[in-house]
């Protein structure tokens, strides 16, 4: 659901970037470009996930470099962070607290049903127990910060109805406590496609990703799946992948014409692929510039994430001590 165009800017926005692999533009179709959007409009949190990152058990130095990346890229982007608040998960530990207190209001049935738990249980062997309390940290994450909108991409949309449940278990609980976040779901880019026509998904290895060398983009855009139609063949434009995300990033009028190219016959995949490669670092340049200049200066990335963080905590004490007074403790 999209947010009304009502002046609403004493409300929340809040969304987060699990730190355990490279932007890709899933990531940032699906949820970043629209928190970006709305920060005039909203008080914005925004933050790098790097609780959840530890779930893939990286090497210390991978998770931090993953952390500043992401960061870096959230900068890169358009962040204004003289008005929106951008930090690392772990710089505020209340976040596990207030998981410790929403753990025992929360049944272990609920969190089984979570599409992110069945599909570890369908890959490994050993399940981790912090993907099966996943949904659990994500809500502290969102109720902490009294949260009204979460910019996400349609694999989420689970696990706020999750979170809902969880502030709404609480309230009835022990009183009103926490407001109930709204998900917000955009539906041209609610799942953007991996270059194997799956979900672009860090875990699947499909992604294209923002920030990756020129030459390394190419193989990944180069490398997206299609079906064997020749050159010459007419091609059904809705089903390439390619033409999918084409669309998503080029204007209409470019977009109409590769698909009116494809269906006509004598333009092929390759074609398609160059162009889609060509618009990619039209768009993204100027972005991708920055994100260099950024993970070139790590003193002045990370000051920007330590005044952040100061401004999260702030908040999230003031959330943490009236949890504490509600529950007991
Ligand atoms: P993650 O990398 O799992 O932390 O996801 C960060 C954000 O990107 C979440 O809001 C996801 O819903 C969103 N996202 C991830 N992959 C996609 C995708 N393929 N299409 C749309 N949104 C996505």
């Amino acid at each position: 659901m999209a947010a009304d165009s009502s002046s609403q800017n004493s409300k929340i926005l809040l969304t987060g970037i699990r730190a355990s692999g490279d932007i890709h533009l899933g990531n940032y179709l699906g949820a970043m470009r629209q928190a970006l959007q709305l920060q005039t409009k909203y008080q914005s949190y925004l933050f790098i996930a790097n609780f959840h990152g530890l779930t893939t058990t990286p090497k210390a130095e991978e998770l931090r470099k993953h952390t500043r990346s992401i960061a870096a890229a959230w900068l890169a982007a358009g962040v204004d962070t003289k008005k929106t608040v951008l930090w690392k998960q772990s710089d505020v530990p209340e976040v596990l607290e207030l998981a410790q207190v929403l753990t025992c209001l929360t049944s272990v049935g609920l969190l089984e049903r979570a599409h992110s738990y069945k599909d570890a249980l369908a890959k490994e062997k050993i399940i981790k127990a912090g993907i099966l309390f996943y949904p659990v940290l994500m809500a502290a994450d969102i109720l902490l910060y009294n949260s009204d909108f979460v910019p996400v991409g349609k694999d989420q949309a689970q696990h706020l109805e999750m979170t809902r449940d969880m502030a709404t278990y609480f309230n009835e609980t022990y009183g009103t406590t926490f407001t109930l976040p709204e998900a917000l779901i955009l539906e041209d880019v609610a799942t953007i496609p991996g270059t194997d026509g799956r979900k672009m998904s860090k875990s699947y290895n499909n992604g294209i990703d923002l920030f990756a060398s020129e030459a390394e983009l190419k193989k990944q855009i180069m490398g997206i799946k299609t079906d064997s139609k020749g050159l010459d063949d007419p091609k059904v434009a809705e089903e390439c992948v390619v033409y999918q995300i084409f669309k998503l990033i080029a204007g209409k009028s470019e977009s109409d014409e590769m698909k009116r190219k494809l269906e006509a016959g004598g333009y092929g995949y390759g074609d398609a692929k160059k162009a889609l490669l060509a618009k990619f670092l039209e768009d993204f340049g100027a972005m991708r510039k920055e994100y260099d200049r950024w993970m070139k200066d790590t003193a002045a990335l990370d000051q920007e994430l330590a005044r952040g963080a100061v401004q999260a905590r702030e908040k999230a004490t003031k959330m943490i001590k009236r949890v504490r007074e509600v529950v007991g403790l």
